[in-house]
């Protein structure tokens, strides 16, 4: 089968791949195989001077690398660039910190000596999404190749050429050829490739359909996942919040990357004592956004990636308003080539209304009122995903107590919700499992080994155990 890349400005296919065939999966597999052994060797200073190398060539050509994620999916530009630089930025942290993060931690018990180690797992498949085409796949492959993993990318099908110049960026750093694969496999052929022996764990970035098959195949083959699935996070925004604040940043959080994030604010759920001057102030900043050519410079949104996902965008404003939605602003793809749809906010929603119980991948923003801070909290909690929060307030101390009662994994407040290398990221509920970034990314790959160094001391000596 052809994989196309779709340029979704103007619909014209701009390059187009034969998909892998079992031989083609199968050699690259046994070249990262292959690598790891020499890889996992290396020492962790070593690691980190390929990595520096790779942020130097991310950054050496961010023009390049850019542009093709503008070709293939639409960002605009500077956002385009931003991600570059924040993959390079990651791949620096990472050669910085990895060190710290796997040296052997000491544990005090009745050994003359104990400790925990952290050894690679092997090959590590990684299932991405298009939507930060760079993004997701360095926030993954830095930590775990810095780990001693070695990785082969199963990327979305719409970017294939995002794809392939990942891997010419390991191939270009010093990387131990095989370190790093690109497949370009469809998702039909992602549960052989889970079963093969040489692959060791499974990590997807996607969506919770996606992640329920991958983590079906992977538990039938006993191997570790990561899931890092889709999310509707909630905006909540309390009567005592800086509104002016507020809405330019939840104007940004809701249309950055045309809506296709999964931390994108999704809900806003607003107090009713500030709800008018909430909605006004918000739809005065939706309406400055200029929509248009995502080569542009002073393009803040783009068109969805592609022509199905606007479709789903656009049954979900139609459902909704039919069901009791108002339109305050948008609601309608543009009559224009290329896969558009205006930036929209929609007042007057109910809980059932397909955009507060679906996630919303587009420029489409759901305002909801509640009475106050408790209902908010009850509001933001009842969907089925669990990845971010934005929570609004002058009050820190109540914003402290209210985001520990949030139930997902990211609680942002009085900023928009964003991963950053330090920081872990991931979700809870159909939001998925594990994290990635920071410390605890970097351990989800790795076999946290106990030693234990005898003879035993002391009076606590254990009573022969054979568990
Ligand atoms: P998707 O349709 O689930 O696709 C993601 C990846 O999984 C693609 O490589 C896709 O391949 C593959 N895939 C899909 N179904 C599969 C299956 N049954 N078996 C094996 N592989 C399969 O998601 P998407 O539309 O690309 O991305 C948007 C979703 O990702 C949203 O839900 C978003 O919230 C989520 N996301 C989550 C995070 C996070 O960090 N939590 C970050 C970004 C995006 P093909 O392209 O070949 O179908």
């Amino acid at each position: 089968m052809a994989i196309q890349s779709v340029n979704p400005t103007t619909e014209e296919v701009i390059a187009t791949y034969e998909e892998f065939t079992a031989r083609q999966i199968d050699d690259a597999l046994g070249e990262a195989a292959g690598a790891f052994e020499k890889w996992r060797r290396l020492s962790v200073a070593g690691r980190s001077a390929c990595m520096r190398q790779a942020a130097g060539y991310l950054r050496a050509q961010k023009e390049r690398f850019a542009r093709l994620i503008t070709l293939e999916m639409g960002k605009p530009i500077s956002q385009a660039e931003a991600e570059i630089e924040k993959c390079a930025w990651n791949c620096d942290y990472y050669a910085e910190s990895a060190a710290g993060y796997l040296a052997e931690r000491p544990i005090q018990t009745n050994a003359r000596e104990s400790y925990v180690a952290f050894e690679p797992l092997g090959v590590v498949l990684a299932v991405m999404p298009w939507n930060f085409p760079f993004w997701q796949v360095f926030r993954f492959a830095a930590p775990a190749l810095m780990a001693g993993n070695t990785a082969v990318l199963k990327h979305a099908s719409n970017v294939p050429q995002c794809a392939l110049a990942i891997e010419e960026i390991f191939q270009e750093s010093g990387f131990p050829a095989g370190t790093f694969r690109t497949l370009l496999a469809s998702s039909g052929q992602v549960a052989g490739i889970i079963a093969d022996e040489r692959v060791r764990a499974v990590t997807l970035t996607g969506s919770d359909l996606a992640g329920a098959n991958i983590a079906e195949t992977a538990g039938r083959n006993l191997k570790k996942t990561v899931l890092e699935l889709g999310g509707s996070d909630a905006f909540i925004v309390l009567a005592d919040a800086d509104l002016a604040d507020a809405a330019h940043v939840g104007a940004l959080a809701r249309n950055q990357n045309t809506g296709q994030s999964c931390i994108a604010a999704k809900r806003f759920i607003v107090e009713d004592a500030v709800a008018d001057e909430f909605e006004r102030r918000l739809t005065d900043e939706v309406v400055h956004l200029k929509v248009g050519d995502p080569m542009e410079r002073d393009t803040h949104v783009g068109p969805l990636a592609r022509g199905d996902l606007r479709d789903g965008v656009e049954r979900q404003v139609r459902m909704s308003v039919n069901q009791g939605a108002r339109v305050a602003v948008g609601g309608q793809r543009l009559s224009r080539g290329g896969y558009f749809y205006a930036p929209t906010i929609l007042t007057e929603v109910s809980e059932s209304m397909p955009v507060l119980r679906e996630e919303t991948f587009g420029p489409i923003a759901a305002v909801l009122r509640v009475p106050d801070a408790e209902t908010a909290i009850a509001s933001a909690n009842d969907s089925v995903y669990g990845l971010g929060a934005s929570l609004w307030t002058a009050n820190l101390e109540q914003a402290r107590h209210l985001a520990r009662r949030i139930e997902t994994g990211v609680v942002f407040v009085n900023g928009m919700v964003a991963s950053d290398p330090r920081l872990p990221f991931g979700g809870i509920r159909r939001s998925g499992y594990g994290r990635e970034l920071g410390e605890f990314g970097i351990h989800e790959f790795t076999n946290i080994q106990t030693v234990w160094i005898g003879p035993a001391r002391g009076e606590d000596r254990p009573k022969p155990h054979s568990e």
